[in-house]
């Protein structure tokens, strides 16, 4: 079993004194967590003071998305090449409230993929499918679909020491979390998708599951045999309540 990951999500909440307070106290409640990996990613104005207060902590930082170009005539997009001059290491690509609101096409995810490996940062490409389609029973096909855009468009091996986090739409943000079954059931789906091309990028892929993860289920979700820690949205945003989600990561986590 790897280390597991815990990845909180701010979405576009925060301003400067509220992160203040939020990574202050966020360094010291996680610092006993040594055997664990946390990341932060919050919006893009704020990583500036994310690479100020965690610049000499275990704690890594990243971004929500970044663009398909890397330079040129793109109006309010940001490139990898700027996240990696506030010492971002991970970057968030992908997530579902972006996909819907921006109407990002499966390719597009794909070429930001490859453009965050490329340049030497860490994505973290989020998949899941609405609650029609789990109900039409079609959720490992859609998933499918996503990843088989990427395994097409690069190839199999562009997983390795990436991170894709399983994100059942219907879980984010409801405080309905996937069961730990249901997402071992397709976290299980997603690596065996992957291994069929490439064992060993699968098995170097973490899976993260993220939608309503709070203290209460983070145990029994992260205690699951493919699922290498969580991507937090909601729960990122109180001190306490992440905390108590690195705890439970920390207590199954390998020392
Ligand atoms: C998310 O935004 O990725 C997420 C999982 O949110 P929440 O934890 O609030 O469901």
């Amino acid at each position: 079993m790897s280390k597991k990951l815990v990845v909180a999500n701010w979405k576009m909440h925060g301003n400067l004194v509220v992160n203040q307070q939020l990574i202050t106290s966020y360094v010291q409640k996680l610092l006993p967590f040594k055997n664990i990996q946390v990341v932060v990613c919050v919006p893009y104005p704020y990583l500036a003071q994310a690479q100020l207060l965690l610049g000499q902590t275990d704690i890594a930082w990243g971004a929500q998305n970044l663009s398909k170009d890397i330079e040129g005539a793109y109006t309010g997009e940001v490139s990898v090449r700027m996240l990696k001059d506030f010492g971002a290491t991970y970057v968030i690509i992908g997530h579902s409230e972006r996909a819907t609101a921006y109407c990002e096409s499966d390719e597009n995810i794909a070429t930001k993929f490859m453009q965050a490996i490329t340049h030497g940062l860490t994505p973290i490409l989020c998949v899941g499918e609405t609650l029609i389609e789990r109900e039409a029973g079609v959720m490992e096909r859609v998933v499918a679909k996503q990843i088989d855009t990427i395994i097409q468009m690069y190839g199999a091996g562009i997983f390795a020491d990436t991170v894709i986090s399983y994100e059942p739409i219907w879980a984010i943000g409801t405080g309905l979390a996937a069961t730990p079954d249901q997402a071992q059931s397709m976290h299980e789906f997603i690596r065996n998708r992957i291994s069929i091309h490439d064992k060993s990028a699968a098995q170097r892929l973490k899976i993260l599951y993220g939608g309503s993860v709070n203290p209460q289920n983070a145990v029994q979700l992260f205690v699951m045999q493919d699922i290498d820690g969580g991507l937090v949205g909601r729960c990122s945003l109180n001190t306490d309540e992440f905390e108590g989600i690195c705890r439970a990561a920390s207590e199954i986590s390998p020392s």
